[in-house]
């Protein structure tokens, strides 16, 4: 037994997130969130970062469903409803 202690040997991805075009992708690939356009059973699986998956979530929820990767690169639509601006309530 070696005292070293325990790594994850696999690299973090510096890939951006091809909806947003963060670099937010981490490695490996499905532990990000597969794209609710990519769901089909013959579609080919396109990940986006964590952020861009509830953003999809909010996109099926509240409007027609989530953008085309055709649409992207795009800015998230829904970042603002998780955004508590808490000093804003205290002076409110
Ligand atoms: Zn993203």
């Amino acid at each position: 037994m070696s005292n070293q202690p325990i790594t994850d040997p696999r690299p973090i991805s510096d890939d951006p997130c091809p909806r947003c075009g963060e670099s937010s992708m981490k490695d490996p690939p499905e532990i990000n969130a597969l794209s609710r356009t990519t769901r089909g059973k013959d579609d080919d699986p396109i990940w986006v970062c964590s952020d861009c998956g509830r953003d999809e979530a909010m996109e099926d929820f509240f409007a027609l469903g989530a953008t085309h990767p055709n649409f992207w690169p795009m800015a998230r639509k829904y970042d603002k409803v998780f955004t508590v601006d808490w000093d804003g309530l205290e002076s409110a």
